[in-house]
């Protein structure tokens, strides 16, 4: 959205409750004085995205320490469709699934990577879904079948159930041609596809969830075929300021605690401040 309209919003809906009230009236002036200072209710918010910008479903962490809930399911959910070349040698729109299986993702997330796959084709780039949305309990099976082949220890290859980026339907397993049939390893990083993929990310709303150089704070091994949808202003700001999911949500909680401990209305921030589900 638009900085300047979701500004306008902002303050229509700040203004609901003085309606009626024709001193209390706002003037453009205002509402250019608010744009400026990046405040809610005439509490700084210090964070460099506003609010307006990041949407809480979107940018919704799991991991180890932050469980989604056994119920959590993206809503609303797509299915993603297969590309078929038509006739005059077009596509329908669709992507290309690395197997038969079907694919769902959250809706704006699926929509994005439409976009992207279809931006890749200009350029050359094909790309294939290799895995999306996971339910709980399909990455509860895959989480003990992978600890049983292990001997029952954790090779961090596999989340936990509740811990993993799948369970969002905002994580996508996302690879080449050639990689199509192949298990993954991180020499997938050094393809055409994973270059491109890395450079051109941000601009559809999407993040590489586990960088190479953050695997201590993720606590997940380097996955260049794993893309997170968290929406553009996001995306743009975590590859701009090379940051992983986690680092981000630190930030922006320093920034949510700041604005509490000046006075902020926590109604602003609320559902911004996730707590995991119970292990
Ligand atoms: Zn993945």
């Amino acid at each position: 959205m638009n900085r300047f309209v979701s500004v306008i919003l902002t303050v229509c809906l700040l203004a609901l409750p003085c309606l009626g009230s024709a001193e209390e009236e706002f003037m453009l002036e205002d509402l250019v004085e608010l744009e400026e200072l990046l405040t809610y209710n005439n509490v700084e918010w210090t964070f460099p995205l506003a609010l307006e910008d990041m949407d809480p479903v979107l940018i919704r962490l799991a991991n180890k320490h932050m469980l989604l809930p056994k119920e959590d399911a993206p809503d609303p959910i797509v299915s993603m469709p297969a590309r078929k070349v038509l006739k005059d040698g077009s596509t329908n729109g669709g992507v290309n699934k690395a197997s038969g299986v079907e694919m769902q993702l959250q809706k704006e997330c699926g929509e994005a990577l439409l976009s992207w796959f279809e931006a890749g084709l200009t350029e050359g780039i094909t790309l294939y879904l290799k895995s999306a949305y996971r339910s709980w309990q399909t990455q509860n099976t895959m989480y003990y079948n992978r600890l049983k082949k292990n001997n029952g220890k954790d090779d961090g290859w596999v989340s936990k159930p509740g811990a993993s980026d799948h369970q969002t339907g905002l994580g996508c397993d996302i690879v080449s041609r050639s990689w199509r049939d192949k298990s993954m390893n991180e020499k997938f990083a050094s393809t055409q596809e994973a270059a491109w993929m890395k450079e051109t990310c941000a601009e559809y709303g999407f993040i590489l969830r586990y960088p190479e150089d953050k695997q201590d704070i993720t606590e997940i091994n380097f996955e260049p075929w794993h893309y997170r949808y968290v929406g553009v202003p996001v995306a743009r700001y975590i590859m701009e300021n090379n940051l992983c999911l986690e680092e981000f949500h630190e930030q922006l909680r320093a920034a949510i605690d700041e604005f509490l401990a000046n006075g902020g209305d926590l109604r602003y921030v609320q559902a911004y401040m996730q707590v995991s589900a119970e292990q």
